[in-house]
């Protein structure tokens, strides 16, 4: 299905050696690895065109600024929004919900409102929802899920009032790895005149997005989770919702005019772009869009699909290992504990076998109070790792079970 040696060849960090065994990286759900064409992108921005955009005259100003706005074009392509106005870029997913719900709450929250997510958040989705409220004297609802890690549709449709403001949701669980039925929800929660906010760090990189036929209000990403660099990422809003909401941050770019007494602010996009962009991380980002789009999100899918049932099947093969996250539709993550050893006992001795697994509560620290644990042990797999790169984690999983019981 995909030519896998030619994939790792394009990820130059994948070919070193840790503590003297080839890197098996499984913590991509943390960050994935970047491949040399956007590293490339990066090296040749800042070599050739490394200028600051929109208010320059000048050449490589009017370069960089038509490479910056090409970009907004592709990701407006990626996840198939109506116009560019409703790409804004950001630092990533964290900022991009902070931003919704700052300005969006301050429009649209008032006391006694609620605010619907789901237990299964990480912090980036919980946190910046509690500040509005505690802001606004609203309410945060949780919608509740089963042990397997399914969310509660019943539960859910419960917690829908006529003091809903907004839903916020995961697409895909970093620590459980459920996909979530969004589509199903966003038409519950339309269904009943409330827009909802997908975050969809984890779901952008494993899964064909289409907001248009999502039909989402807004939908969230880091570049990094995508083969693109750190400190880069995207908010999609839809624009008549964008358009009515209040700037976040003020500065420079946001704004039409200003004087000592008023200020007039931008169109969309940049009415929320405020201060100097990153402007070649953008390029990067739309370098790596570019990559995925090549290999193809469904190949992408099926392959990393193989992957996470091979491991399941090996891991279970182990005894004792209790997973974490066993829904019908899951992406590539596996969360699990053996035994009951740590997990970060269990990681230190993954790690010396060059095994890169992430240990902890994944930020999602109401979730693992739901399973009464101190964390789990998570691989996520992405296109370039193999097979073979299991059998060394199930080894490395035996060897630690055998250590520490
Ligand atoms: N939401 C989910 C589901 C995540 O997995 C993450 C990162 O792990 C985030 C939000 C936050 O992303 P970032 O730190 O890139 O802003």
């Amino acid at each position: 299905m995909l030519d896998i040696n030619k994939i790792r060849a394009d990820f130059p960090i994948l070919q070193q050696n840790i503590y003297g065994k080839p890197l098996v990286y499984f913590d991509n759900a943390a960050t994935n690895q970047k491949p040399q064409c956007v590293i490339d992108t990066l090296v040749n921005y800042y070599t050739h065109e490394n200028s600051n955009i929109h208010r320059g005259v000048h050449y490589l100003s009017q370069k960089a600024t038509i490479a910056f706005e090409n970009a907004r074009e592709t990701v407006k392509t990626f996840i198939n929004a109506k116009s560019s106005s409703e790409i804004i870029f950001t630092r990533g997913t964290t900022e991009s919900i902070n931003l919704v719900a700052q300005s969006f709450g301050k429009k649209f929250i008032n006391q006694g409102d609620e605010v619907i997510i789901s237990a299964m958040e990480h912090h980036s989705n919980i946190v910046p929802w509690q500040m509005i409220c505690e802001e606004k004297g609203a309410f945060l609802k949780v919608i509740p899920f089963f042990e397997n890690g399914e969310l509660d549709l019943d539960a859910f449709e419960n917690l829908i009032s006529a003091k809903t403001r907004i839903i916020a949701i995961t697409h895909v669980s970093n620590a459980l790895g459920t996909i979530n039925p969004i589509k199903e929800i966003i038409k519950k929660a339309h269904a009943n005149n409330i827009p909802v906010l997908i975050d969809g760090a984890q779901g952008i990189a494993h899964t064909d997005v289409d907001v248009q036929e999502l039909d989402c209000d807004f939908y969230c990403f880091s570049g990094h989770k995508i083969y693109a660099p750190m400190g880069i990422g995207i908010l999609y809003g839809k624009e008549e919702l964008l358009n009515q909401m209040p700037p976040y941050h003020g500065g420079g770019e946001m704004i039409k005019t200003v004087t000592f007494e008023k200020t007039t602010y931008n169109d969309l996009p940049f009415k929320f772009e405020a201060g100097t962009p990153n402007v070649g991380d953008v390029l990067g980002m739309e370098k790596a869009l570019q990559y995925v789009k090549e290999i193809g999100l469904e190949n992408i899918a099926k392959y990393e699909d193989n992957l996470l049932k091979y491991a399941t099947e090996k891991l279970s093969e182990i005894e004792d290992i209790r997973f974490f996250g066993t829904a019908e539709h899951k992406s590539a993550v596996i969360s699990f504990l053996i035994g009951n050893i740590h997990p970060f006992d269990a990681g230190t001795i993954i790690d010396h076998f060059g095994v890169a697994v992430r240990t902890g509560h994944h930020c999602a620290q109401p979730l693992m109070d739901i399973y009464k644990i101190p964390g789990t042990i998570r691989a996520s797999f992405a296109f370039y790792n193999t097979k073979e790169e299991i059998d060394v984690l199930i080894t490395a999983v035996k060897k630690a079970k055998q250590m520490l019981e």
